[in-house]
Order: structure tokens, then C-alpha cells, then sequence
């Protein structure tokens, strides 16, 4: 098959138009063409009067030998690369030990669902609850029950990105094609198709949720087994070398699991995790993160301004954006986790702390848009002296968003134009907050160091530069966005194992080697292959 790239059509296009573009592109009969299948759609909004759809068609010839000869030059046309997913190795009949996965988010799910596919029979343990009663918990909590620090937004079964938009995209370099295998998998457990062409593909928080089931089930079924409620404690290390060997994990309730090779997939807010790996002399490094608000406007002011009198087509569906400014101080002020028609999540997993964060639903039909306008920060600058110092600041500010929301998980918000202004706000406007259980209206810069206000202060009239009605009076900010990815890195070598511990594998967001469900999935996958051929490995030098 030859794979065709930037075929470019009118936002609404008639079925034929694409079969015609193929044969004009080509120059070809149409006896020529056996069949073809859309790879990917995206689109090119920048003039909204005129939006085009973006094609990349696989096409099945007749003739194609001769074609690429003839396209040779054209970097438009390739041949289809094999992108099916082929698993490194298989576990031996006789498994002298099982893997240990700790953690139950995309990254942890799939490095079980790999090694299980793999015959290895992996055992996950999970702090938090299955998915069911963990959304029992979290909804809860939304509605004003107590805050359960095991099931929340953050911990549980399905990991922090369950109640979420369900974005599966990211920059991440992925030259062995695991996202596709990501793709796939979901697609099998019940996410739609669509997820597989379109360029930036999202489920939504419910379909998660039973898509988790289904991939829990499937580990099962291939000889793995899940423990939920079941947090690491301690690693059981011995002297080895410059550093240790894993022998075994100290589990909550005073269990112990023997244990020689462990994935650790436990998520950026696992902090008492990460003080106990610190504490035994796992290598760890800050790293930089970024802190600000969420903000919310209308979502047909966000439709409007991107699509203009396309606004509402189906194809294009709800609008996101992503912005970027430079500050005058050389900070930079960015919109992350943009979540068309969502809502604005409680997402704190501390008692006496609150964190926002965003979700939709697939349909994505909520009146409101929300993102992250955070503002990045470095240990050398803003946290320096000590690895976990990032946590104490994202712990700081926590705390602060929780005095200034009134001590009761609301959570202190402002309009856009008093926040320009400098003065607190009183009354809401238009745009009615969607975060729950609630807002307390107040001035944000005091839960946040004055350079990110200042640096927040000049970003948005640059943003409303390129989306009119950003600045907007009435637009809201919800404070504290503080868990945008991990404060931290636990340093892995070549081979995926810690610099230091023998048979750890730090990955996902956690560790610092993801940011997304959809990187996590593939780092997953990276960690769970390094797993199985080190596994193979140390059978054969026996
Ligand atoms: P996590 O998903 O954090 O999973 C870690 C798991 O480890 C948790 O289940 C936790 O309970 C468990 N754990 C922690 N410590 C221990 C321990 N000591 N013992 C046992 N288990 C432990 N990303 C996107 O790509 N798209 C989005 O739309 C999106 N929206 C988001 C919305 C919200 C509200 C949140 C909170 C995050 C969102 N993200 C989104 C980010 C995304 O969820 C994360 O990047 C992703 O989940 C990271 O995956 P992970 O497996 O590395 O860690």
C-alpha cells in the first residue's frame, strides 16, 4: 500500500471528493485504485471562512511499483510503513518470578496488559479502588462528601487521567509505533474508532471508565492478578555494587511481597511515595513543572472565534486551543489540558489541600471550556536545594488555595477582569463556574507567588490577541493548578532500571518519563519490553 500525505479537501466535502483527490493526486484511472482507508484527518482552521481537512489515505493499487517509482521525488507519497505491534519476546513455560507493576494508571495498565499479552503473568498492586467504587468516592467528594486520600481523582484504578477529557495525543518521539498499539487496545475495550484517524482523538471521562474494566479483565484472563487497596510502602533492598538490588516490596496493612523486578508506575501525587524511595536512597532530581489557574470561558465564544460561521460542524466538533507567551521576565505562561465543553475538576488527593484540573465527556457538550494557563517553573530558580522541594511548593500553595476557598474544598476563583484588575472579586458574571463542590470569590494572587500573577497578568491580554474575547470581565479563574506533571525525576538508565536499584523500572508521569495517558501507555509498554528481555536475559546466563 502507498500512504498519502497532506491531501487537503473543503471542510464539506462530498464522499466522492476524496476518491478524486486520490486519482488527481496520482494521476491515475480510476481501474487503478483498488481501495483505500483514512489513516488520519485533521484539520487547518487559521482562515475559519475556509477550513480544510487534512487527509493521510492508505491506497491499495494495481500499479503501485510503478508509482512510486514515479513519485520517487514526492515526499507526499511513501509506502505504508508496518505499524503492527510485535512482542519482543514470550515468557518461558517455567516462570521463576512474576513481575510486579505498582500502580494502576494508563502507564501501569498497559506495562500489565503487555506483560500479561507476553505470558509473564504480571502482579499489579494499586492503592486505590477498583473503578467503580472509586468513582463512587470521587463524585462524592464533588458533592461535598469527605475527602477518601486513597480514592480520589488521583488514585484508584484507571490512574490520575480517569475522570479527564481523555486527550490521547502528545509530542512525544515514538519511532516503534507504541501509540498505535495504545490506540488499539482502547479501541478493543470499547473507545470509538474514530480514535484511530482523527489527529486529536478523545474518549471522555465515562468511557474511561469502562474501558478499564475491560482491559482489568483481560490481565486476568491471562494469568495476572490485581490487588487493589494495596499501597507500596517500602522497597526491600540489598547492597549491590555502587548501589541495590530489589528484593521485595513492604505493602500497607504490614504485607510483604517478594519481588525482583518492579515496574513503578505510581503517578505524579504519589508524594509519600516518593519521600519513602528518597529515604531509602533511590536517585531522584527535581524536575521543572509548572503552576497557575484554570480558567473557564463559554465554549461558543471559543467555537465562534476558531470557526466562525463553521462553528458546530460535527467534524470539527467543540474547539480547543493552545497558547503560548513569552513574558517580559523570560517566564512563560502556557495553556495545558484544555478541555472543550468540560468541567473544572476538584482533583486534590491531600486532606487540606485543594487542586484543580479539567474533564468532559466524550460528547464534550458542556457550556463551559476550561485549560490550565500555567507558568513554568525550575528548581534551579523557584525550588532549589532538594529533590523533593518541588513537592513542598506544590504542597504550599495547596494549602493556600484551601485557606483562601474557605477551609471546605471550595475553591477561591476570581473574574478575569478583576484579576487584570488587582482587586478581589464579589459577583459572578456570565460564565457560571463549573468546578464542585464550589467557588469562594477572592483575589488569587495570594495563593500564588506575585511573578506568576504578574506573569499570568500579561499573558492573557496576548492571549485575547489571538482569541477576542480571552480578556473577557466576566471569564473565570479557578485556583490551584499545581499537579501539570511530576516535580520530580527518578533517573532510570539505558536499560529503563533506576540508575541505582537493580530491577526497579520508574516510568509514567511519575518518574518523569510521561506527561498524558497517552505517553504513559507507551512508556508502559517501552518499560514493560525492557522488563521482559532482562527477564529472558538472566534466564540464559544461568
Ligand atoms: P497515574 O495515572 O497517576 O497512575 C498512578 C497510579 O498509581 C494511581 O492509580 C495511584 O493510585 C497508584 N499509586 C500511587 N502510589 C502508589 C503506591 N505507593 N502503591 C500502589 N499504587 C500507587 N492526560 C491526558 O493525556 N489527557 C487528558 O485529557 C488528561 N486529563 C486529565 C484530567 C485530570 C482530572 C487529571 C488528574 C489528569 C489528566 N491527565 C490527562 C493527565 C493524565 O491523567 C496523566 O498524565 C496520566 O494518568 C499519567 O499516567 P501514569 O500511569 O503515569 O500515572
Amino acid at each position: 500500500m502507498l500512504r498519502l500525505t497532506d491531501i487537503k479537501l473543503p471542510l464539506n466535502h462530498n464522499e466522492q471528493a476524496l476518491e478524486l483527490a486520490i486519482l488527481g493526486k496520482l494521476a491515475i484511472a480510476k481501474e487503478q485504485l483498488i481501495a483505500f482507508s483514512m489513516f488520519k484527518r485533521g484539520y487547518d482552521a487559521r482562515n475559519n471562512r475556509d477550513i480544510q481537512l487534512i487527509y493521510t489515505l492508505d491506497v491499495e493499487l494495481s500499479n503501485q511499483d510503478q508509482l512510486l517509482e514515479k513519485f520517487a521525488g514526492d515526499p507526499h507519497v511513501r509506502l505504508t510503513p508496518d505499524m503492527t505491534y510485535k512482542f519482543v519476546t514470550q515468557a518461558p513455560k517455567n516462570l521463576q518470578h512474576r513481575p510486579v507493576v505498582v500502580g494502576l494508571g494508563p502507564c501501569g495498565l498497559f506495562a500489565a496488559l503487555i506483560l500479561a499479552q507476553m505470558g509473564f503473568k504480571p502482579i499489579v498492586l494499586e492503592r486505590g479502588k477498583a473503578v467503580r467504587e472509586r468513582t463512587k468516592d470521587t463524585f462524592g467528594f464533588w458533592r461535598k462528601q469527605p475527602l477518601n486520600p486513597e480514592s480520589n481523582v488521583q488514585f484508584g484504578e484507571g490512574g490520575a487521567g480517569t475522570f479527564s477529557d481523555g486527550k490521547l495525543y502528545s509530542q512525544v518521539k515514538d519511532r516503534k509505533h507504541y501509540g498505535r498499539k495504545v490506540l488499539h487496545e482502547f479501541v478493543a475495550a470499547g473507545a470509538p474508532d474514530e480514535i484511530m484517524y482523527v489527529s486529536k482523538p478523545h474518549i471522555g471521562t465515562f468511557k474511561l471508565v469502562n474501558m478499564v474494566e475491560k482491559m482489568r479483565e483481560q490481565i486476568i484472563s491471562l494469568g495476572g492478578e490485581i490487588r487493589f487497596s494495596t499501597r507500596v510502602e517500602k522497597l526491600d533492598l540489598v547492597a549491590k555494587g555502587k548501589g541495590f538490588a530489589l528484593k521485595g516490596l513492604h505493602l500497607s496493612d504490614d504485607k510483604y511481597l517478594e519481588a525482583k523486578q518492579v515496574i513503578l508506575a505510581v503517578g505524579h501525587s504519589a508524594r509519600d511515595t516518593f519521600a519513602s524511595l528518597y529515604e531509602q536512597g533511590v536517585y531522584i532530581e527535581a524536575k521543572p513543572f509548572s503552576v497557575g489557574f484554570r480558567i473557564e470561558h463559554e465554549q461558543s465564544m471559543i467555537d465562534q472565534c476558531r470557526f466562525g460561521e463553521n462553528a458546530g460542524n460535527p467534524i470539527l466538533g467543540a474547539a480547543d486551543y493552545k497558547l503560548v507567551h513569552h513574558c517580559k521576565s523570560g517566564r512563560t505562561v502556557y495553556s495545558f489540558c484544555m478541555c472543550p465543553g468540560g468541567t473544572v475538576v476538584a482533583a486534590a488527593s491531600e486532606p487540606g489541600r485543594v487542586v484543580t484540573n479539567g474533564m468532559s465527556q466524550y460528547s464534550r457538550h458542556e457550556r463551559n471550556a476550561n485549560s490550565a494557563i500555567v507558568v513554568g517553573i525550575t528548581p534551579e530558580k523557584d525550588y532549589p536545594g532538594h529533590p523533593l522541594a518541588g513537592i513542598d511548593l506544590q504542597r504550599s500553595l495547596e494549602e493556600m488555595a484551601f485557606s483562601a476557598g474557605g477551609e471546605n474544598y471550595h475553591a477561591p476563583a476570581q473574574l478575569i477582569g478583576d484579576f487584570l484588575a488587582g482587586k478581589s472579586s464579589e459577583a459572578l458574571g456570565e460564565v457560571n463556574p463549573s468546578y464542585t463542590p464550589g467557588v469562594t470569590l477572592t483575589d488569587l494572587s495570594k495563593v500564588v507567588p506575585d511573578f506568576v500573577s504578574e506573569a499570568i497578568r500579561e499573558a492573557i491580554p496576548a492571549f485575547n490577541r489571538q482569541i477576542k474575547g480571552f480578556a473577557k470581565s466576566d471569564g473565570l479563574l479557578t485556583g490551584v493548578e499545581t499537579r501539570t506533571s511530576s516535580p520530580i525525576c527518578i533517573k532510570r538508565s539505558g536499560d529503563y532500571q533506576s540508575v541505582n536499584v537493580e530491577g526497579l523500572y520508574p516510568a509514567g508521569e511519575g518518574a518523569g518519563y510521561a506527561g498524558g495517558i497517552w505517553s504513559a501507555g507507551i512508556d508502559g509498554i517501552r518499560v514493560a519490553e525492557a522488563l521482559a528481555l532482562a527477564y529472558e536475559q538472566s534466564q540464559e546466563a544461568k
